[in-house]
């Protein structure tokens, strides 16, 4: 039988040798199969991510089931599993590209025909036109985007359906909806006197499509970890404000490095009313905070940063920005995985790095950059636990029913709303700093 936990244990392994202090995992669930969570119910009878995605979290009802995945893709070895994956790619040829996120385990990443950050792999799907399908070993926030983005006669494939992002659920339309109308009745619509109109919504690109399709249709604008601060500026040119979903931290971060004073970022709670705010300090505001985070990014703290330097004099903290703002503040540069890879890149002589980002990619560029000594700043290893769901089994079932001329598990969004994703989605690609 396949085994489920294989990253884990290089993971383990890899730490031991660095004799780097970990040991633990975030969660003991982290080495069960993924498809026991295809079955997995939650109290309130949905379909539950599992432990790890979040505290408590559950996937949204609109989520698409799969079934249970094949019991012979449970019990192939991994080798068979290995053999029946090249197999597969090797007959369908150009037929098929598979994408593989920064994020994703090692064992997917190894048939991936491109890795790259969400947006990166988006674009890269256009440059393979001849493939008819577009596997994405991701998430289903970056199989939306592949969709927006190619032509509709190609399937974007996600070949684990449970692999969901907590924190884009963490903003569902009707929420932010309802935080609209309220943020209307209190600011009107009426531009001032430069031209500004009141608020202007930007939604992080780990947001579902129908956030990005509001942002299209509301004026507003998609970002990345990479342009934050140059799409804010293209929103304040245009608004009085921001209202940034759904990741506060970035949000709170790029707003901060700015200089937006923290007193005119409020926070808004979709549980109460205003947002948890009064009238005066939303009138006040440069942007609204959603009350987002990713569980990931969320466990790096400041002593795990006094640690590192504690222990490797000259160590270099490189952390994302989807870290707490005392994270980033702490750390001696912050940026996006593209930022965290130039930045290794670029060191010329053998150096100590200590990352806050994502444990599959921490130890990837760890095992390209020998040179160097690379750790993750969290000794406990976290995983992201939904995008850890695309296990090779998972990728065998899609890409043998493709050989067979079926396509399983296909992501489409609806044209309604992926005209008005797409717009908010080139809005950002024009923005220049
Ligand atoms: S690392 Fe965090 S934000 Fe990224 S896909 Fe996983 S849960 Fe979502």
């Amino acid at each position: 039988m396949s085994s489920v936990n294989t990253a884990i244990q290089l993971i383990t392994r890899e730490q031991a040798e660095r004799k780097v202090p970990a040991a633990s995992t975030c969660s003991p669930a982290l080495a069960r199969g993924p498809w026991d969570f295809d079955a997995a119910e939650s109290r309130a009878g949905a379909p539950a991510y599992g432990p790890g995605a979040s505290s408590a979290d559950v996937a949204p009802a609109s989520t698409p089931r799969q079934g249970q995945l094949p019991e012979e893709y449970k019990l192939a070895s991994d080798a068979e599993l290995d053999a029946r994956i090249r197999a597969a790619k090797a007959t369908l040829g150009d037929r098929a590209v598979v994408l593989g996120h920064f994020y994703q385990r090692d064992e997917v990443i190894e048939y991936a025909d491109f890795v790259g950050d969400s947006f990166q792999l988006a674009n890269a799907a256009l440059t393979r036109p001849d493939a008819e399908a577009i596997i994405f070993c991701g998430v289903h926030f970056m199989a939306e985007t592949a969709d927006i983005l190619s032509r509709p006669d190609q399937a974007v494939i996600l070949p684990n359906l449970a692999a969901g992002c907590s924190m884009a659920d963490m903003a569902d339309i009707d929420s932010v909806t309802e935080c609209w109308e309220q943020l209307e009745e209190l600011y009107g619509t009426e531009p001032d006197a430069d031209g500004r109109v009141p608020v202007i919504p930007v939604t992080y690109m780990n947001s579902s499509a129908a956030l990005k399709g509001f942002c299209g249709d509301h004026g507003g604008i998609v970002c990345t970890s990479s342009n934050a601060a140059t799409v804010l500026e293209w929103a304040f040119e245009r608004g009085q404000r921001v209202l940034f979903f759904p990741d506060q931290h970035l949000g709170r971060n790029t707003a901060k490095a700015m200089g937006v004073p923290l007193e005119k970022m409020p926070m808004w709670n979709p549980r109460k009313d205003l947002g948890g705010n009064d009238e005066q300090t939303l009138q006040d505001s440069r942007v609204i905070l959603w009350h987002g985070f990713c569980s990931v990014h969320k466990r790096f703290n400041v002593g795990q940063i006094d640690k590192a330097r504690a222990e490797n004099p000259g160590v270099q903290v490189i952390v994302h920005p989807e870290c707490p703002m005392e994270v980033v503040d702490a750390a001696d540069s912050a940026g996006s995985t593209d930022f965290i890879k130039k930045a290794i890149a670029a060191a010329t002589e053998p150096a100590t790095f200590a990352i806050g980002t994502e444990i599959n990619m921490v130890n990837r560029l760890a095992a390209e950059y020998p040179q160097h000594t690379i750790f993750c700043l969290d000794p406990v290893i976290c995983p992201c636990s939904t995008m850890y769901r695309i296990h090779p089994g998972y990728l065998a079932w899609v890409l043998e029913a493709l050989v067979r001329g079926e396509v399983l598990n296909r992501i489409t969004v609806d044209d309604e709303v992926a005209g008005p994703a797409r717009v908010a989605l080139e809005r950002m690609l024009a923005a220049r700093p």
